[in-house]
């Protein structure tokens, strides 16, 4: 063991609302941190179809090519793309987001920020959108091992005796001292689970999981799972490294942020807020501010940026 204590506090590089005043003063200062992440080696002009000078454009968000004219749009392909939101807003609003630990809602940015209320809840979810992540599957051998197990969330009617009714289910597996991967489902049938297992737990993992039945074939599944149960019915929580405290752990983060601020959250925007929840705990170890890891993700997935083509020898 590296001794990663999961209680240890995280080193992680602070950035303060004064960094964030100094690094970010205005919109030209957004646009440009923009530019240089994403053209690290400086803009390629597709019309001279090489790396060239560009210079601001005053009137736009755009850099224009020293040599032709050509403008670039640094926005473009980014979750900023044709936003009437002015870039310090955005990046503000990100920032917020990233600071807090236990989320934050749309009313609050609205507040910090002095948007609309439609505004700052489209742009909390445009930046949801952008914190989805698959981080692979989990454990291994070797691993100190994963834990598995299902919640619910989602609306509570008062007095209706099915207290899961209008809630979703929510399927996580974790890796301890590692990272989470947490699915809003739509039910918690052994299928679901198993087949989530399938896909997110590496085989040869000890797996940890409580005693609910729906586990019961994580030890036939030709994986070679070594499954622990923890037998929370009888009030045992821990037997020796036997429990599920680490997932446990982040139902209780996930429930503390929406209690109170979403009365109901729907199917899909829970899995938005679980992504978000996960991509802060899965860097809780980095050194690098959370501000910077949400920055670096404003790009889309399917975003096409022109680069130099990659030379290739001759034959
Ligand atoms: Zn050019």
């Amino acid at each position: 063991m590296k001794g990663r204590n999961s209680n240890a506090k995280p080193n992680m590089i602070p950035f303060t609302v004064q960094d964030f005043e100094r690094a970010f003063p205005n919109d030209a200062a957004c646009l440009e941190w923009l530019r240089n992440y994403l053209y690290p080696d400086g803009v390629y002009c597709i019309k001279c179809a090489r790396v060239t000078k560009h210079h601001r454009v005053k009137s736009r968000p755009s850099y224009s090519c020293d040599s032709c004219g050509h403008h670039v749009h640094p926005t473009a392909g980014t979750i900023f793309h044709k936003s009437p939101t002015p870039l310090r807003l955005w990046f503000h609003a990100i920032y917020l987001l990233a600071s807090t630990r236990c989320g934050i809602s749309a009313k609050q940015v609205q507040r910090e920020i002095g948007v609309t209320y439609k505004t700052a809840w489209r742009m909390c979810k445009q930046i949801r959108s952008m914190l989805e992540e698959d981080c692979g599957p989990l454990g291994g051998s070797g691993s100190p091992g994963v834990e598995m197990d299902e919640t619910y969330y989602g609306g509570h009617i008062r007095g209706v005796s099915n207290k899961n009714k209008n809630k979703t289910c929510v399927v996580g597996v974790v890796e301890r001292g590692g990272k989470i991967s947490a699915l809003a489902t739509l039910d918690k049938s052994s299928s679901t689970l198993l087949g989530i297992a399938k896909e997110k737990i590496l085989p040869e993992s000890v797996v940890f999981t409580d005693e609910a039945t729906m586990y019961d074939g994580l030890t036939h599944m030709n994986r070679g799972y070594d499954h622990r149960r923890i037998h929370h019915s009888t009030k045992v929580y821990v037997v020796g490294t036997t429990h599920t405290n680490t997932i446990e752990g982040f139902w209780g983060l996930v429930k503390n942020g929406l209690r109170g601020v979403f009365h109901s959250v729907g199917h899909h925007y829970l899995q938005s807020y679980l992504n978000e929840y996960s991509f802060r705990y899965n860097r809780r170890h980095d050194t690098e501010p959370m501000f910077q890891s949400f920055l670096k993700q404003v790009e889309k997935r399917d975003a096409v940026r022109w680069q130099a083509p990659v030379e290739v020898e001759p034959f």
